[in-house]
């Protein structure tokens, strides 16, 4: 029978014949790093992708770099990663603004880890450093939504061009897969709508919203002419143990101070879904395993929510407080940007054969006990 060869695009000459000389290109590859890069990337382009998998193209045994991995979200990779052989090795590119030491002490010993204390916005280190991964986490951003009210520039400079460097650090390095971090502000504010990846037009009320779509857009286009294949997942709130930030993180380190009294922003009825960091973890690393397009957008969401008046309580209860006294500032949200109701709709990735293990409310009661029994995130 004739073999119905494909050649691979981009920088690979590599044939292969997808009803079963593949396996022995495979082989002849399989040490060849660079050459491995390609032709997944071909396989990714041609859909072919599954037939590989059992080779190298659920992402074991690669080596990732997470630009921003020394933060909260990322350190949980880092630790996935490790823990699990996941990974061949794990490089931290990461400034230390939000990031902390402690994050990553766990496993710095180890000898697949190395850690780049450097500035993303650093283009020249940022490529140097990223030369020899296969798969970019890019997690880098400012995290603080409201800080932009005062700083209205943040999220360009510490988003939008951080994610500009990345993906021209990957174009230069000839690193080629990336998994980005976006967030649901990409939709703006749609109330009660529960939303696909492929609703439109995008319009965001906040510069963080604004920075990660166009952190997207830009994704897109190096995908198109610089031959990346990537997946962008746009998480839900995120919580779990070393969070710098967030309403669950707030509440706990304002009950620790006082006791007998809380703030809360808005009027408590704010209503988003809560996902634990490690269902996140396991939806990205799911997602790279099985995704098959080169360019693809997840929403990552439990499918259910719970409101900021709920967690207060909730805290409360953790803490084994008496009754403090909750002080709503009013107001249908928390600061300029906030988006009162959010609700992802995530049947896309579930169609890959991903759940959360964690509704809202039991994933922020995990994150609120790993909090208080962690003392060094109260008061860092
Ligand atoms: P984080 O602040 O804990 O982590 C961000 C990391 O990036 C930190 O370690 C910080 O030091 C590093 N960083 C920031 N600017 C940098 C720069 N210029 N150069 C090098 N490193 C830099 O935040 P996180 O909660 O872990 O979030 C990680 C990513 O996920 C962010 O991009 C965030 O926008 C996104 N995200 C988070 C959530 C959430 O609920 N936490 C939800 C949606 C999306």
């Amino acid at each position: 029978m004739a073999a119905a060869y494909w050649i691979l695009p981009d920088a690979c000459d590599t044939r292969i014949d997808p009803h079963g000389e593949w396996r022995e290109a495979m082989d002849i590859c399989k040490w060849e790093r660079s050459r491995c890069n390609s032709v997944e990337m071909g396989l990714r382009r041609l859909q072919l992708l599954p037939m590989l998998q059992d080779f190298f193209c659920d992402g074991r045994g690669r080596r990732y770099f997470l630009a921003g991995g020394a933060g909260f979200i990322g350190s949980h990779f880092a630790e996935t990663l490790l823990r699990d052989n996941f990974a061949g090795s794990v490089t931290i590119y990461d400034n230390l603004s939000s990031g902390r030491e402690w994050h990553y002490a766990a496993f710095q010993d180890d000898e697949r880890f190395r850690m780049v204390h450097d500035d993303v916005r650093n283009l020249a280190a940022l490529t140097e450093a990223m030369a020899g991964h296969e798969v970019v986490i890019h997690l880098a951003s400012n995290p603080d939504i409201a800080r932009a009210a005062i700083e209205p520039e943040i999220d360009f400079q510490q988003g939008t061009v951080l994610t500009n460097n990345v993906v021209e650090a990957m174009r230069l390095s000839g690193t080629t897969r990336l998994l980005y971090a976006s967030g649901s502000g990409v939709y703006g504010d749609l109330g009660d709508l529960e939303v696909r990846e492929d609703y439109g037009p995008l319009v965001p009320i906040s510069t963080y919203g604004a920075s990660k779509l166009a952190g997207e857009a830009l994704i897109a286009s190096y995908c198109a002419m610089f031959g990346l294949t990537a997946c962008v997942f746009r998480f839900a709130n995120v919580v779990g143990a070393r969070q710098t930030h967030g309403v669950g993180f707030d509440f706990v380190r304002r009950l620790m101070t006082d006791p007998r009294q809380l703030q809360i922003l808005g009027d408590g009825k704010q209503r988003k879904s809560y996902i634990h960091v490690s269902d996140v973890v396991r939806a990205v690393l799911h997602a790279e395993g099985h995704c098959t397009e080169p360019f693809a957008v997840f929403n990552v969401s439990t499918g259910d929510a719970i409101t900021v008046a709920e967690i207060a309580e909730l805290a409360v209860e953790c803490l084994k407080l008496e009754e403090p006294v909750f002080q709503y500032t009013g107001g249908d949200r928390g600061w300029k940007g906030d988006v009162p109701v959010v609700c992802l709709n995530a049947d896309k990735i579930r169609s890959l054969g991903w759940a959360p293990h964690h509704t809202s409310r039991e994933a922020m009661r995990s994150a609120l006990r790993e909090m208080i029994a962690d003392e060094r995130v109260c008061y860092a």
